[in-house]
């Protein structure tokens, strides 16, 4: 007879690991279902300045810090690329690539994921000078200029972070008003290193066959088209949900974003989701954490219903 858990989370980001918590402390049986490395997106982050408790962290660092208490209170913590859910009658089946389990509930905390810019080169050049994590690949781009794309907090706060190796940041954005928070506006307005190109959008990557040596860009006002020399590529312009294995089961929008109610319930019984995957306005690793807590409650909740 398999194993079957009180509940199944999917996704070890800063949601999975608090609902896991909560609900081992809770004392219910939990499996945590992770494709990588615990943390989710605060692995690709490098400097967190507003996450209460701690002035300035860097990410894979509060990744850890939020790991380590979960095998203590009996977590099972397990690698694993969820598919699919199938409901049956009493209990729910998660599939992986070679695995199925079987549960009562099932949070899904599977977050989102960075949008491609889809123009030439950006695929060839993945891994040779483009890249969408500065704490991952900034290091190799020492006394370089950058280009970063986008304007929103990821783009100038890790154009901000990669100015400790560039020689010069240039922010290309499709505007002339950044969608990043003022504080980090005003970080990068303040910095000598960093320089912003309005209006403006990147049409080609280009490079030798080695290395990305330069940008092909376009003003949006006047039409004209230039180029601009860079060793690296960073691109920050937005995500998109990662909930491909949960189209089929009718709880998202039209865009996938997973839809709930402010319990976090789906209106599949049984089936919450929490974090960046959800339709909602503010994605921070402080509401991740909160609807973590709050599916967990919920879970315990929908378990005693259920069972008595
Ligand atoms: P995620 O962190 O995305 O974690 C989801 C996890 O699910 C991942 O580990 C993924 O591998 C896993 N997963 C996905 N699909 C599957 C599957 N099929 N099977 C198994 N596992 C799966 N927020 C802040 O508050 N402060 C910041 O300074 C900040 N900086 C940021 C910088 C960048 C560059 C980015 C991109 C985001 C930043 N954010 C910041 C936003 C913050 O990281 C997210 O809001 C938060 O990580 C969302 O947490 P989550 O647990 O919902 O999802
Ligand atoms: P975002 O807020 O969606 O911003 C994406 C940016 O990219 C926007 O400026 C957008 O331009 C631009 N853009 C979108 N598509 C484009 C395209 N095809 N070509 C060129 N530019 C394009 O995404 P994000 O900055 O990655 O942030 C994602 C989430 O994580 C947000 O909720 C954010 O608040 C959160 N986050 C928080 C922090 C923090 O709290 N410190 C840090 C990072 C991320 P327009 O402005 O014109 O739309």
């Amino acid at each position: 007879m398999p194993e079957i858990y009180d509940v199944i989370v999917i996704g070890a980001g800063p949601a999975g690991m608090t609902t896991s918590l909560y609900a081992a402390r809770s004392n219910l049986k939990v499996l945590l279902l992770e494709q990588g490395a615990p943390g989710g997106q605060m692995n690709n982050t490098a400097e967190i300045e507003n996450y209460p408790g701690f002035a300035s962290i860097m990410g894979p660092e509060l990744s850890l810090k939020m790991y380590e208490p979960l095998t203590k209170f009996g977590v099972e913590s397990v690698y694993g690329i969820v598919q699919q859910i199938k409901i049956n009658k009493d209990y729910k089946t998660v599939v992986t690539e070679d695995k199925t389990y079987i549960a009562k509930t099932i949070v899904i905390a599977t977050g989102a994921i960075h949008k491609r810019l889809k123009v030439p080169g950006e695929t060839e050049y993945t891994g040779r000078g483009v890249s969408y994590c500065a704490i991952c690949d900034g290091a190799f781009f020492r006394d370089k200029k950058l280009i970063v794309v986008g304007g929103g907090d990821s783009a100038v706060e890790e154009a901000i972070f990669l100015t400790r190796f560039a020689s010069q940041v240039t922010i290309i954005h499709r505007r002339n008003s950044l969608r990043a928070q003022k504080i980090i506006q005003n970080h990068a307005f303040a910095n000598p290193k960093i320089k912003f190109l309005w209006h403006t959008t990147v049409e080609e990557i280009q490079g030798d066959e080695r290395s990305v040596n330069q940008v092909r860009v376009k003003n949006k006002q006047n039409h004209t088209l230039s180029t601009i020399s860079c060793r690296g590529v960073f691109i920050y312009i937005g995500v998109n949900p990662h909930s491909e294995p949960f189209l089929k089961l009718g709880i998202t929008d039209q865009n996938g974003w997973i839809k709930t109610d402010a319990q976090m319930k789906t209106n599949i019984p049984g089936i919450f989701a929490i974090g960046d995957v959800r339709e909602k306005t503010l994605r921070q690793i402080t509401t991740a954490v909160g609807e973590g807590a709050i599916a967990a409650q919920q879970v315990y909740l929908y378990l005693q219903k259920t069972e008595t």
